[in-house]
């Protein structure tokens, strides 16, 4: 019988296949699909390889800011589907490898969990709980071909992952309403205009990337402002940002139909001031993913859930001992890093180590231009909790690196405690971003204070001169 069956191979799932691994644990991976999960396939990875192909092409387009004569450059989107495909399956092959070389096997097929063979004498005893979870556990495992597997081990790790939410807004089957899913594999020549329902991370990547490739880009976002759970701030700047390069940005806005038009798909929404629509060539519907389960479990076999989540302890348990569920299905925090760090403190815990209490600090990016990024808390966030904290705002305008690549105007924000100094969290809005974050989730993690943080000698000329500035009061 093996130790773990981890369901999903996604940065959940194949890096808690690591850490068994390293833990001399014998492990076994059931995927239905390619290595990776969202992230890697449908999710971070080719975002990002977009998002940084328009990048590129923004730059070339405005290289003659910097004396560089070039000629109007224009998008092959096929050539660049080819290139995120080869990112990927490079990346897949990359998974693959360390899976050989940490000897977990990987199962190609449906994982469903199978009733637990529970013995009724042993549940009315106080220490079931304990022996329960050492009790085998069975996977079935349905090859593409039908074969089945059965699989059995002490303990079972569901890293499935999420799928888009398609709220039930009438026209949202029409041909041309897509989901990341669909967007991210669309070859055809750069639309011309896109509607986007949601402004989340997702809506406001897409959106830039869209409006790269010269896209007339309009955001229908029902919350007062675009990415609602960060910082305002850093709303409205990015708000400032997108609408500065044209978009059309409408937040307290809900959509409440799609239609197809001769001129496009037109949707009506409500805002404060009544009913309004406008029409576009295509609709991206990003208005948040689901926890996904589907074909998982037997009939009446399922952990406690509650709308569609898997609901997991500290340690990423579930209701059912010995069944632990990382990531995106448990719906704590949708983040593929977040699922890393859920899934490498569940296998701790079930190589019988001791678990850290304190919750994992997740920083939070949003690779928009500029990009955004946020860790910690915010001076809001703090004075909820009864922290008395204060903030130092810096401007990107004056360091260096920013003025000579012309980046867009930026900031950096730093949340401390008032008294001691320590650090509690950072907001950052400014090239690099999603990188220098990780400096302050180091500050934080380790109750670092401004003045420690700002005893650090930083490089010149550098973006992460601006932390220097932002951590000296
Ligand atoms: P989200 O929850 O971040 O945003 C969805 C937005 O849609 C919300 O602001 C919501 O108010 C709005 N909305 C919902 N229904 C609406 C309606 N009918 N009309 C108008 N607006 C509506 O979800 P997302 O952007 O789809 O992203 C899904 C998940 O994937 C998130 O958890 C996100 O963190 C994660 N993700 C992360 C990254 C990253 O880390 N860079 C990138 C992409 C996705």
């Amino acid at each position: 019988m093996l130790d773990l069956i981890i369901i999903g191979a996604g940065p959940g799932g194949y890096e808690a296949a690591f850490e068994a691994a390293r833990q001399g644990l014998s492990a076994a991976l059931v995927e239905k699909d390619a290595l990776g999960g969202t992230c890697l396939n449908r999710g971070c990875i080719p975002t990002k390889t977009l998002i940084h192909a328009a990048d590129v092409y923004r730059e070339i387009q405005g290289c003659g800011r910097f004396g560089i004569v070039s000629g109007r450059p224009s998008v092959d989107m096929k050539m660049l589907q080819e290139h995120r495909k080869m990112t990927v399956e490079s990346l897949q092959r990359g998974i693959a490898a360390r899976l050989k070389a940490a000897k977990v096997p990987v199962y190609q097929g449906t994982g469903m969990i199978r009733m637990l063979r529970t013995d009724e004498s042993d549940e009315k005893k106080p220490e079931s709980k304990k022996r329960e979870s050492e009790k085998g556990k069975q996977v079935c495992v349905t090859a593409p071909d039908g074969l089945e597997t059965v699989l059995e081990a002490k303990n079972i790790l569901i890293a499935t992952g999420s799928v888009p939410s398609v709220p039930p807004i009438p026209g949202s089957d029409l041909p041309g309403v897509m989901t990341s899913d669909d967007l991210l594999f669309y070859e055809g020549e750069p639309l011309e205009s896109l509607l986007i329902i949601g402004g989340g991370v997702i809506g406001v990547e897409f959106a830039g990337i869209g409006q790269s490739f010269g896209t007339k880009v309009t955001i229908l976002e029902a919350l007062p402002s675009l990415i609602a759970n960060l910082d305002r701030e850093l709303g409205q700047s990015l708000k400032m940002s997108l609408k500065k390069k044209g978009a059309d940005i409408h937040t307290g806005a809900k959509v409440s139909a799609l239609a197809q038009t001769p001129e496009g798909i037109c949707c009506t929404y409500t805002e404060k001031d009544g009913e309004h629509s406008c029409t576009a060539q295509a609709v991206l519907v990003a208005t948040g993913r689901r926890a996904y389960t589907g074909g998982l479990f037997p009939e009446g076999g399922a952990p406690q859930m509650e709308r569609g989540r898997i609901l997991v302890n500290d340690w990423y348990e579930t209701s059912i001992p010995g069944i632990y569920a990382v990531g995106d299905v448990n719906g704590q925090i949708q983040l593929a890093h977040a699922a890393t760090a859920q899934g490498l403190r569940a296998v701790r815990h079930i190589a019988g180590l001791a678990v850290d209490s304190e919750p994992d600090l997740i920083p939070s990016c949003i690779y928009s231009s500029p990009e955004i990024a946020s860790v910690g808390l915010t001076a809001e966030e703090a004075k909820a909790r009864g922290i008395t904290a204060k903030s130092h705002k810096i401007l990107s305008s004056a360091n260096g690196k920013s003025v000579l690549t012309l980046q867009e105007r930026g900031f950096i924000k730093v949340v401390y405690e008032a008294d001691t100094h320590v650090i509690l969290g950072a907001q950052l809005l400014c090239a690099r971003a999603t990188d220098m974050v990780s400096e302050f989730a180091v500050a934080i993690r380790e109750k670092l204070t401004l003045e420690q943080m700002s005893a650090v000698v930083r490089p010149h000329p550098s973006f992460s001169e601006m932390i220097t500035e932002a951590v000296r009061i």
